[in-house]
């Protein structure tokens, strides 16, 4: 249940329309990260997808996605009091990584992680700003996977109701601070 500050937060995302291309609706979050009170609200809302019925951190990383996850995840894995684990786009990490591609709306993607950024059985969270067709987090649930990390949930700003995002993330709970 968002309190009234994560409420007014919220508010302050932007839409922009017709970017990066015609048609798309794009949800610029930066005059949020731009204003501390709101940037405050949604990381500790962020973070309590990581915590348990008691309020204990029930993670062992974060896992951010390049690179608006990145904002959001380190300093919910702060408040957590885990570690941070960035999934980037093919060719940035500098050692041994997995990797998963998976299809966009005109051609692929790849994202990578380091091969040694998770052990086995390790709980992760996973964090961006964005849930849209879904597809990056579910190349990123594949990655963490390979790690042999468990996935235990996914938190995004905003869902986009209206895209197949949930289903294509399956079976991982996602918990999204506003539905539009
Ligand atoms: P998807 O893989 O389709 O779920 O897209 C999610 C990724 O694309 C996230 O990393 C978002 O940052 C970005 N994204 C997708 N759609 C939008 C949008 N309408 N506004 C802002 N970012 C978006």
């Amino acid at each position: 249940d968002p309190g009234p500050g994560l409420e007014a937060a919220l508010a302050l995302i932007a839409d922009v329309p017709d970017f990066p291309e015609p048609g798309i609706l794009f949800k610029d979050i930066t005059p949020l990260l731009a204003d501390h009170s709101a940037l405050q609200a949604v990381v500790a809302a962020i973070a309590a997808a990581g915590r348990g019925a008691d309020g204990r951190p029930v993670v062992d990383k974060v896992l951010g996605m390049e690179s608006r996850g990145f904002i959001l995840g380190a300093p919910a894995a702060l408040a957590l009091g885990v570690g941070f684990v960035p999934v980037r786009k093919a060719g940035k990490l500098p050692r041994a990584t997995y990797a998963v591609s998976y299809a966009l709306e005109y051609g692929e993607a790849t994202l990578e992680v380091h091969q040694d950024a998770l052990r086995p059985g390790d709980r992760v969270l996973l964090v961006d700003d964005v849930l849209a067709t879904g597809g990056t987090v579910k190349a990123t649930v594949e990655l963490a996977e390979k790690c042999g990390a468990e996935v235990h949930g996914v938190a995004v700003l905003m869902e986009l109701g209206f895209l197949p995002g949930r289903e294509t993330v399956g079976a991982v709970p996602v918990t999204a601070l506003l539905t539009v």
